[in-house]
């Protein structure tokens, strides 16, 4: 794989050798890791799927295992609606939303009655809640939803993208906690919407259900400072990319965000889904699926493959 780095990737097949290559590294761990059961429609995916996808920014692409099949992307949704957030609202976010790392679990409680109702991150449960809500903007939920499924099927380049909603109802039906931090962050005058409002909103984004393939199309203008280096458009200014970069580097992976960055190094979301969606700067989108987690909730095997195609690659920002 030496002759990936350090430049641009424009070849199908280079890129194809190295998910070749990453997916037999990962063989043995296929299938270990516990699924999420929280959300009973996500208890029932078989835990020995493995996908995996790379979209380079020369445009060349190239998929393995499961990288066509759809998922639920669950929390790496949240990159997406804090890219639509930031365009919508621009620096006021960060009134009402911090920038740090929490050290707490994906739906931890604690920290928002320390801080007064204004969540640690927008890649936390609670901050993704914040962020929603300023999408939501006094709109019914249908539209809110409607506005970030097109931008998700804008952004992949591909009219197909759905928002599964078996999954959807079965997290409203069970999401006592997230309930509880809406509310939360409403008694102390951070959500704008009435909470039912920004749970249906927040549990139809979370069930998007996207590939591998998709979900690392839509994340290339990440990896080329905020312009989609295939259609041309700007999604987003060079500096909100940057940010949204740095925040998933400190904050994408909940209390393991410091554990991915010491093993992978780049910019990367996770969902419950088992997904996960990384940035390597000026080079690719990566997205995998593998729906055991770790015990912090990330993908176990999908953070074990990336780390394999980091070490490959030298695609580490460090
Ligand atoms: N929808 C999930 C939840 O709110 C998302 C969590 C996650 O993917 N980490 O619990």
């Amino acid at each position: 794989m030496q002759g990936i780095l350090g430049r641009i990737v424009e070849n199908n097949a280079e890129l194809a050798g190295l998910l070749a290559a990453v997916a037999a590294d990962v063989a043995p761990q296929i299938g270990t890791g516990r699924v999420a059961d929280y959300i009973p429609a996500l208890a029932r995916v078989d835990p020995r799927r493995f996908g995996m996808a790379i979209v380079a920014c020369s445009g060349a692409s190239a998929f393995t295992g499961d990288g066509e099949a759809p998922f639920s992307i669950q929390s790496v949704s949240k990159v997406f609606t804090l890219t639509l957030a930031l365009g919508r609202v621009g620096d006021a976010l960060w009134r009402r939303v911090g920038r740090e790392p929490s050290g707490s679990p994906f739906n931890s409680i604690v920290q928002l009655e320390h801080e007064r109702g204004i969540p640690r991150n927008p890649l936390i449960n609670a901050g993704a809640l914040v962020v929603t809500d300023a999408i939501l903007a006094r709109r019914r939920p249908e539209i809110a939803i409607a506005e970030i499924l097109a931008y998700l099927r804008e952004l992949s380049d591909d009219p197909t993208v759905n928002v599964d909603r078996e999954v959807a109802k079965s997290e409203a039906d069970t999401g006592f906690r997230n309930a509880s931090l809406a509310n939360f962050i409403k008694a102390f005058g951070n959500l704008d919407n009435p909470v039912a409002s920004v749970l249906e909103t927040y549990f139809n984004q979370c069930a998007l259900a996207m590939s591998c393939r998709q979900l690392a199309r839509a994340g290339l203008f990440l990896a080329n400072r905020g312009v989609d280096p295939v259609g041309g458009q700007r999604i987003v200014d060079e500096e909100a990319a940057r940010r949204i970069n740095a925040i998933m580097m400190t904050c994408g992976h909940y209390d393991a965000s410091g554990d991915f960055a010491f093993r992978v190094g780049l910019p990367g979301k996770s969902g419950v889904g088992g997904g996960i969606l990384a940035i390597a700067p000026r080079r690719a989108a990566i997205a995998v699926w593998a729906p055991g987690l770790n015990s912090a909730g990330n993908s176990l095997v999908g953070s074990l493959a990336l780390e394999s195609l980091a070490r490959r690659t030298g695609w580490s920002v460090f």
